[in-house]
């Protein structure tokens, strides 16, 4: 059902707030001077007080045959992971899909997603970042030419009749009981990690019978206690679409790091066909050796949060405009370069976890073309998350040769 929020009590609608929050569902509630209950956890999005109300209903949907359009055929891992998702849809149970950076993950959730749309039910594609959801509208609409998909994002008017909704966390709030399948992508990320109101939107905006499928490239423990209690099915895809080894760190150490050694590693890239990303901690420390390389006459670009034109900056880079970008974990994800290298500043910081390490890695070696590269750890000592990153990798991989 859709729910809109009304400021007249009609037959069909429900008070906003009583004992609970009923459109995020939250017991954090706040009385006013003027006595009115509100919601604390969405007064960040949108005011919802008791005198306020949620009007729900059924949105009208025309019958019509999908097709699914692929010029290419899944790999075997692929097609491991497409019959894992499909048994969960068949048999209603939830899933968690572990598929490493690179595997393919998308193409792997179309087969059920087709099934799903010509037995007329109600589905969202759920990933948390908006560029990726852009991204993901348009292959959507390659591969089912005959579906309507809707992005759905902060300030998109939401569209009734779409067949397919790729949609932010935040924006499940508008559903309640809707659908039949829900997929997560990144749900190891910010912002759905450990988010108690995210998770809320997810169980209100699903069918109480609704499958639900997260996917993931790393696999963190608050999952691994959920799969051992069975409360999900889990499926570990090791290996890249390409069938290659993921590409290992190197670790290399360094006691100062404006030394002479790494402005030449990393000016060689200047005139190359290779595109060089190289990772900070922080937008500081970015910034100053930004500068120190400019100092130096290297021409490169930085990236981070907080940086203009992000998109076009990101298009420039994979067009190869420029060769050297400098980034933070931003881009630790969901970006694909195709002959990229990657070195890794500071890797020994705390905010490098094993989790981020392992995604800034996946950005090596995506295309089958160009399956190698260099991936070098820098830093002044060895942390355990980048012990942890290079065993993890390499693991994948042995799992992977065992396989074939
Ligand atoms: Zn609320």
């Amino acid at each position: 059902m859709i729910e809109k929020i009304v400021y007249h009590n009609k037959a069909s609608s429900i008070q906003a707030v009583d004992q609970i929050c009923h459109r995020c569902m939250g017991k954090d509630l706040l009385i006013s001077e003027n006595n009115h209950v509100y919601c604390q956890e969405c007064s960040q999005n949108q005011s919802m007080s008791d005198f306020l109300f949620l009007n729900r209903y059924e949105r009208i949907r025309n019958n019509k045959n999908h097709q699914l359009r692929m010029n290419f055929n899944l790999s075997q891992a692929q097609l491991k992971g497409q019959d894992f998702i499909d048994n969960c849809f068949n048999e209603k149970r939830q899933g968690f899909l572990h598929a490493v950076c690179g595997a393919g993950k998308t193409e792997m959730t179309l087969h059920t997603i087709l099934k799903a749309l010509n037995q007329g039910l109600s589905i969202a594609f759920v990933i948390p970042r908006l560029e990726i959801i852009k991204q993901l509208v348009k292959r959507f609409q390659v591969y089912l030419p005959k579906s309507h998909i809707c992005a759905l994002y902060q300030g998109m008017v939401l569209d009734e009749s779409a067949d397919l909704y790729v949609t932010t966390p935040h924006q499940l709030i508008k559903f309640y009981h809707e659908f039949d399948l829900m997929i997560i992508d990144e749900v190891d990320a910010y912002p759905f990690f450990k988010n108690q109101y995210l998770e809320r939107l997810v169980k209100k905006s699903r069918k109480s019978d609704g499958v639900l499928i997260y996917i993931s490239a790393t696999f963190p423990q608050i999952y691994q206690e959920q799969v051992s209690n069975h409360a999900f099915d889990y499926c570990l895809i090791p290996e890249r679409y390409h069938r290659k080894d993921l590409v290992i760190p190197e670790f290399k150490k360094y006691k100062y790091l404006f030394n002479e050694e790494l402005f030449m590693q990393i000016a060689s890239y200047q005139d190359s066909e290779i595109l060089l990303l190289v990772y900070f901690p922080s937008i500081h420390l970015m910034t100053r050796y930004f500068y120190f390389l400019h100092k130096k006459g290297l021409a490169c670009k930085m990236l981070s949060s907080q940086s203009k034109y992000k998109n076009s900056l990101i298009k420039d880079f994979s067009l190869g405009n420029f060769r050297i970008l400098l980034t933070t974990t931003l881009l630790e994800r969901g970006v694909t370069f195709k002959n990229c290298h990657v070195f890794v500043i500071e890797a020994d910081h705390p905010i490098f976890d094993k989790d981020t390490l392992i995604q800034i890695s996946g950005r090596v070696g995506r295309d089958a073309i160009y399956h190698q590269g260099l991936l070098i750890f820098y830093s002044q000592f060895v942390s355990i998350a980048m012990k942890e990153t290079k065993r993890e990798l390499m693991a994948y991989n042995k799992v992977k040769n065992h396989d074939m």
